[in-house]
């Protein structure tokens, strides 16, 4: 198997873009932390490394990487914004009590969902996909 560093340098380039040590550090701070980190939890893997970095260049480049697709936003309710590195389709189970979010796949409930709304046939509007957002605790909250 290819090291992270590796496939991290390829997704850079597979999208057209440079590959920058702030671009890698950042796009390998998104997947070690692989929990929906925050700007915050980002900005304190990189600084492990890279001690200098500034909240700034944080944003600058998850912007970037949004844009390019290599990374998505994730808003919840207390309005602090995460950010997820896992671009197929998926919903994620959202802990009101610590803020956790896990990934969760369901494909029946995607194809009973999609079979559901294209009976509804909602005048105007074309289906594309669901993400969902499941809100409850967790058992150790
Ligand atoms: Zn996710």
């Amino acid at each position: 198997m290819k090291k992270l560093t590796e496939q991290i340098s390829e997704k850079i380039k597979s999208e057209g873009l440079k590959v920058t040590p702030q671009r890698m550090a950042v796009l390998k701070a998104v997947y070690e932390l692989n929990n929906h980190p925050t700007a915050d939890n980002i900005l304190a893997y990189v600084r492990k490394e890279n001690p200098n970095v500034a909240m700034g260049t944080i944003y600058k480049v998850l912007d970037t990487l949004i844009e390019n697709k290599l990374v998505k936003k994730v808003t919840t309710d207390n309005g602090v914004m995460r950010y997820d590195g896992i671009m197929e389709n998926h919903h994620h189970l959202y802990c009101v009590e610590c803020d956790l979010i896990e990934d969760y796949n369901d494909k029946e409930l995607d194809k009973l969902l999609t079979d559901y709304f294209k009976k509804k046939n909602i005048k105007g509007f074309k289906l594309k996909n669901f993400v969902l957002q499941i809100n409850g605790t967790f058992n150790k909250c």
